[in-house]
């Protein structure tokens, strides 16, 4: 914490300094907490954000949440379910299914719905589970300077007491789209500013409106959409600003005339507004994540439009990439090691640009016009199996290993690691993802009751099961599942990473060559 001294150079040291408490910086805090990895984590505002923002969590990134143990609370408070009410011009309401998709059957996981949840709520479950672990965020912090050596950083922080200096071995800028630690380090965020796309957005209170419907108004003027935020009484408020127009101040009384205007006057009727803004789209990002010891992520690192509802998403699921690889190598693993952090995300980033780019420029067309036909039909497409984040995969990571011996399946090293149901193990049944929970890597083996070259290097960094048909193994698979999932044949032994991605498989004997390959490759050794 801030000690007090005004004007104070005296270094305090850390080993990661986290700069911006949103959901990147919040969910790498949680992930190093729990690894009781020494950390700060400050935030200029004075207080935790309490705009929407961000509406959906996909799949993915509740996967991230369940092993941080804060999903649970998003669960509660979000729906799954949100159908789309749209009202033309003339009046006429035509109802249609909710925009978010469920995630295909194939991918096998406990969280296939996208749900629907405003940021802030996100943020509170973080910040709770940050908490639980013995963290909490310093508000009223602003980095402002940054120095960097071959030892670690020095960060200038300003506050109303004056500033101090920060000693830190690495510094991760998840300070948002306008990232001023990315400026600092002189990393420019390269692509385009949409400069016809701009947006009234607004958090705002309605009189009597039905709450189990986004509701979308069409109108020549252009669409305004409102959308319940569960477990509020607010509504997030999005309506496009005509590329001809100049944007006013947003207000309640604006938003108001635009209702009155294309929905009727008197229809809706705003009672309050607790956020109000302009947002142009931009679709711009760094070409390096790293530069020494500073590590960009989120929208410090990537901005793109909201089409698709990427953005929250992509940085919790960087936050969970570079998390468990800083407290590796703070636990001596080899530098290198970092340096797949911007060879795994940059590529999802450069993908996530492109899809979102490409939904928005369908969209565009639409929101105009008073039939809202065209919009609905846009609008249905914008979520799919990607979106859910599920099929991201590091088939070409230096982290991967690939066996000359290596079978097609349907999980490959590289890719998630799908859930499986019905694993008994004494006593309890309970799923893979269960296993895997925690930051610990785990390697499972499938109906082998021989030795295992690694059984005495299992440390608390490695959980190691033997899972197969019968009574005799120490993991039952009673319904066949991890079988089928992995297709796996007797003698397999697979090797998960702490985020949940398949880092090798190989037949047993061959496990000393997946340990040889991360311990002296990649310098792995000291977490193993
Ligand atoms: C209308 C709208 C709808 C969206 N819908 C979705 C959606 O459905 N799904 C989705 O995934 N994403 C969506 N997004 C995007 C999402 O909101 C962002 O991608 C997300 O907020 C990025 O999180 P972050 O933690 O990287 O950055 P931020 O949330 O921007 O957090 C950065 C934090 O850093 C702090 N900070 C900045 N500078 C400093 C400094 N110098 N020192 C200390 N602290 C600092 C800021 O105050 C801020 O709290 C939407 C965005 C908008 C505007």
């Amino acid at each position: 914490m801030l000690s007090s001294l005004p004007h104070s150079s005296a270094p305090t040291d850390t080993d990661v300094l986290i700069v911006g408490a949103g959901p990147t910086g919040l969910t790498l805090a949680c992930d190093l907490a729990r690894r009781g990895v020494p950390h700060r984590i400050i935030e200029r505002a004075p207080h935790a954000n309490d705009a929407s923002k961000a509406k959906t969590i996909q799949p993915r990134a509740l996967e991230v949440l369940d092993d941080l143990g804060a999903a649970p609370l998003v669960l509660q408070r979000g729906v799954v379910d949100l159908p789309v009410r749209f009202h033309d011009a003339g009046g006429a309401v035509t109802d249609r299914p909710s925009m978010s998709v469920r995630a295909a059957e194939s991918f096998h996981s406990p969280y296939s719905d996208p749900v629907w949840v405003g940021q802030f709520d996100v943020e509170e479950a973080l910040r709770r589970r940050l908490a639980d672990f013995g963290g909490a965020v310093e508000y009223g912090l602003a980095a402002v300077g940054l120095e960097q050596d071959d030892d670690g950083a020095t960060v200038t922080v300003a506050s109303d007491r004056g500033e101090q200096r920060i000693r830190t071995r690495y510094v991760v800028a998840a300070d948002g789209g306008k990232s001023g630690l990315r400026k600092l380090a002189g990393l420019p965020l390269t692509g385009e500013t949409y400069e016809d796309q701009r947006w009234y957005l607004g958090d705002v209170t309605i009189a009597g409106l039905d709450r189990d419907h986004m509701h979308i108004w069409t109108s020549e003027s252009g669409m305004i959409g409102l959308t319940p935020l569960p477990s509020s009484d607010l509504w997030q408020l999005q309506s496009p600003i005509r590329p001809e127009d100049e944007p006013g101040e947003p207000s309640l009384a604006l938003y108001q005339a635009m209702l009155d205007e294309r929905a009727g006057v008197g229809v809706v009727v705003l009672t309050s507004a607790t956020w109000l803004s302009v947002y142009r789209v931009n679709v711009r990002m760094v070409e390096h994540y790293r530069r020494r010891r500073l590590f960009l992520a989120g929208d410090a690192a990537h901005v793109h439009s909201p089409a698709g509802g990427q953005g929250m998403n992509t940085g919790v699921q960087d936050a969970y990439n570079l998390g468990w690889k800083l407290a590796a190598r703070i636990d001596g693993a080899d530098d290198s090691l970092l340096d797949t952090y911007e060879s795994e995300r940059l590529p999802v980033a450069r993908a996530v640009l492109d899809d979102s780019t490409r939904k928005m420029q369908r969209t565009t067309a639409t929101v105009t016009g008073s039939s809202g036909n065209g919009l609905s039909t846009a609008l249905a497409g914008i979520a799919d199996d990607v979106t859910t984040g599920l099929p991201i995969s590091y088939p070409d990571s230096p982290l991967t290993l690939h066996s000359p011996q290596q079978h097609a399946t349907p999980v490959r090293p590289g890719d998630r690691a799908p859930d499986a149901n019905g694993l008994r193990r004494a006593g309890t049944t309970s799923s893979l993802f269960d296993l895997l929970r925690g930051p610990h890597w785990t390697l499972l083996t499938f109906e082998h009751d021989g030795p295992l070259a690694l059984d005495h290097t299992e440390t608390p960094h490695l959980h190691v099961h033997r899972i197969g048909s019968t009574p005799g193994n120490d993991v039952v698979d009673t319904l066949g599942e991890f079988a089928r999932r992995y297709q796996a044949d007797p003698g397999d032994v697979l090797l998960i990473r702490p985020d949940g991605y398949l880092a090798a498989r190989v037949r047993a004997g061959e496990e000393v060559d997946v340990f040889a390959h991360l311990t002296t490759y990649r310098g792995l050794g000291a977490r193993l």
